[in-house]
C-alpha cells in the first residue's frame, strides 16, 4: 500500500511538472531615451512590450546624461529610440560607445519622422509639443514597429488606430485657440513654438532659445520683453513645469502678472509611468491653461 501511495505521489508530481505553465512569453525590449518618446511608444507598444526609459524622473530632458548602467542597458538592446540629437544630446555619443557591443541594435531618430524647423544655427527639437506633428510622428513609428516586431503586427495597428484617433480629436480641441483675444504668450523657453504656429499664437520666450539651460539672457532683451509685456497689459506669464523658475519669477514681479504652467513633457515623476494617456492627459492641461491665460471664447 506505501508503495502504491509513493508512486502515486511521484506520479503526481512528475504530473504537475508537465502541465506547468511556459512562463517564457515573447516579451521583447524597446529602449526609449526620454519622456516624449515614452509617452507616445506606451500606447503604441501597449502591453505586450517592455519599455525602458532612460531619462530618470525629476530631472529634465534637457539635463539629462546617462550613466554606466544607461549604457549597459543599450548594449543589450534591440530597439531603441531617441528624439533628435538636438533634444537627447548624448545619444549619438553613447551609440559610439555601444557599436562593438551591439551590432544588432535597431536605432530610430524621431526627428526623422517630422520636420524641424530651423531658428538661426539652432533646429527646434519640440515637435511633440504639436498634436499635429505627434500624430505624425506617432503613425510613423507605430509602422516601423511593425517591421521590428512583425509578429506583433496586428496589436501595433490596432494601437495606433486608437492612439491617432485621440490625438486628432485632442488637435480639434486645441483649435479653440484660435479664438484667443490674447496671440502672445510669454514662458521660459522655446519650447511650444510648433503648437503656436498650429493654432496662430505667438511664443514670447524669456530665455529666447530651445534650450532652457541657456544663461545668456541679455538684460537689453529682458527689459525689451517687460516693456512689451507691459504695453499689451499682461496678465499671465507661464512657468515651465520642472524647471528652476528663477528669471520667470522676476519677469512675473516686473510685469505684475499671475503664473499658470506649462508642462513641456521634459519632466516626468513616476506616477506618470503608470498613468494611461498620460500625453492626452498632460496637452489637455496646457490647452486649460492656455484658454484661462489667454482671454479665449
Ligand atoms: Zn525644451
Amino acid at each position: 500500500m506505501r508503495k502504491i501511495l509513493f508512486l502515486l505521489f511521484f506520479f503526481l508530481v512528475f504530473c504537475l511538472g508537465c502541465i506547468k505553465k511556459d512562463t517564457t512569453t515573447f516579451s521583447p525590449t524597446i529602449v526609449v531615451s526620454s519622456f516624449p518618446i515614452y509617452s507616445a511608444i506606451k500606447e503604441l507598444a501597449g502591453e505586450d512590450f517592455n519599455i525602458v526609459l532612460l531619462q530618470k524622473p525629476f530631472v529634465n530632458a534637457h539635463f539629462y546624461e546617462p550613466g554606466a548602467k544607461d549604457i549597459e542597458i543599450l548594449k543589450n538592446a534591440s530597439v531603441f529610440i531617441y528624439t533628435s540629437e538636438y533634444f537627447d544630446v548624448w545619444a549619438k555619443k553613447a551609440l559610439n560607445l555601444i557599436k562593438q557591443k551591439n551590432n544588432n541594435i535597431s536605432v530610430i531618430d524621431a526627428s526623422e519622422f517630422t520636420t524641424l524647423s530651423q531658428e538661426g544655427n539652432s533646429l527646434d527639437p519640440h515637435f511633440w509639443l504639436s498634436p499635429k506633428k505627434y500624430a505624425l510622428f506617432s503613425s510613423k513609428v507605430a509602422d516601423q514597429l511593425t517591421s521590428n516586431y512583425p509578429q506583433l503586427k496586428t496589436q501595433i495597428l490596432k494601437n495606433k488606430e486608437k492612439f491617432l484617433k485621440k490625438l486628432a480629436e485632442l488637435d480639434r480641441d486645441f483649435t479653440q485657440l484660435k479664438n484667443c483675444k490674447q496671440k502672445n504668450f510669454f514662458l521660459s523657453h522655446m519650447a511650444f513654438g510648433y503648437l503656436a504656429s498650429d493654432y496662430n499664437l505667438t511664443q514670447k520666450a524669456i530665455i529666447r532659445s530651445f534650450e532652457p539651460s541657456s544663461s545668456e539672457v541679455s538684460l537689453k532683451y529682458f527689459f525689451t520683453l517687460i516693456k512689451e509685456a507691459k504695453e499689451q497689459n499682461l496678465k499671465v506669464v507661464y512657468f515651465e513645469i520642472g524647471y528652476p523658475q528663477k528669471i520667470s519669477k522676476i519677469f512675473a514681479q516686473e510685469t505684475n502678472s499671475t503664473v499658470l504652467y506649462l508642462d513641456t513633457l521634459e519632466y516626468y515623476e513616476p506616477l506618470d509611468l503608470e498613468q494611461k494617456e498620460i500625453y492626452i492627459t498632460k496637452m489637455k492641461k496646457n490647452l486649460y491653461n492656455l484658454k484661462k491665460g489667454l482671454d479665449c471664447e
